[in-house]
């Protein structure tokens, strides 16, 4: 809870400040006062369709409770924060942790956090008593198989490895396999985030699937993809673009530490349905949390 306040510093500050003012200037409810609220959370990122809706409602609630000062709406536009997230529920927003192997597959762009967050992960499952493998499915970028190394010594856990330019499929089939003989708990496997050609990563991603379920079937667990919260609405087409090349079953959203504008939560959520599982909130071994809606929302306004 306490860390995930401090993380939020930036856009707690500055949303609140807006909120404010908001109230300060427009003290009766009326379009007017909406007009200005769908800016506010506009310019938070929180994306135009569920900023319509979440206001919207509010309109609705304001009418139906009578409600004719903008104070008495402070609180009920948390609480319908946290509804809208609430919704489109279809997918779990826990991690889907197996008695014996679970094995993450982790997609995004470079640059965005994907090979911090994957030690980060690591280091969680591996302080819960796990025993976590890594598989350098990113065999395209110069140094990611090194960087993932470097994050495999300093947290404890096995890394599967090849040359850089080998079939990632390949380094993952190895890993599954070796996590399956060594009784792994935990695999975790990275892969190269080229979407400038989303068939090529689409059949990258599918043959990877693939080679997983041969050793399980029901693997991979999680799909989780890694945005970093400061590219605000580019984080929102990341998430769709790579929804259509495979089944994201969750967001690690990193850097939230570094932007004002955390709103973005709730618009891939909203838009996608897609639950946000990890945020990074530093660039620190520990500087990961388990996302929750409500400390997150708390954790903007108050
Ligand atoms: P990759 O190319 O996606 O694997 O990105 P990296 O893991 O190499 O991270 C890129 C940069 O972002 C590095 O300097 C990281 O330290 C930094 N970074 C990653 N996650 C966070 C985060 O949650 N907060 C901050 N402030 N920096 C982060």
């Amino acid at each position: 809870g306490y860390k995930f306040r401090m993380g939020l510093e930036k856009s707690r500050e500055r949303f609140q400040a807006q909120i404010n003012q908001l109230m300060a200037t427009h003290r009766t409810v009326d379009e007017d006062f909406f007009e200005a609220l769908e800016e506010v959370l506009i310019s938070a990122d929180v994306g135009f369709n569920t900023v319509m809706e979440l206001t919207d409602e509010l309109r609705d609630y304001a009418k139906l409770k009578n409600i004719t000062e903008t104070v008495d709406l402070k609180e009920v536009i948390v609480e319908k924060m946290i509804e809208i997230y609430e919704r489109n529920n279809h997918i779990s927003e826990e991690m889907n942790m197996q008695d014996d192997l679970t094995v993450i597959l982790v997609v995004g762009v470079n640059g965005v956090g994907k090979t911090t967050s994957i030690g980060k992960i690591a280091h969680r499952y591996v302080k819960e008593g796990k025993s976590v493998m890594l598989a350098a499915g990113d065999t395209f970028r110069a140094g990611a198989i090194n960087q993932l190394q470097v994050w495999g010594d300093r947290v404890g856990a096995d890394v599967i490895k090849q040359s850089e330019g080998s079939d990632p499929a390949a380094v993952v089939f190895d890993a599954v396999n070796a996590a399956k003989r060594r009784g792994t708990d935990v695999l975790i496997c990275d892969t190269a985030g080229r979407l400038q050609n989303k068939g090529n990563l689409m059949k990258e991603l599918e043959k990877i699937k693939n080679v997983i379920k041969k050793v399980d079937e029901n693997a991979p667990h999680e799909v989780l993809l890694v945005l970093d919260a400061t590219t605000g609405q580019n984080a929102l087409s990341q998430a769709k673009a790579f929804n259509e090349v495979t089944e994201i079953t969750g967001i690690v959203l990193t850097k939230l530490d570094g932007t004002a504008k955390g709103g973005i939560v709730l618009a891939i959520k909203n838009e996608l349905g897609i639950p946000v599982k990890f945020v990074g909130l530093g660039e620190k071994i520990d500087d990961l949390e388990v996302f929750s809606a409500e400390n997150y929302v708390y954790g903007l306004f108050s």
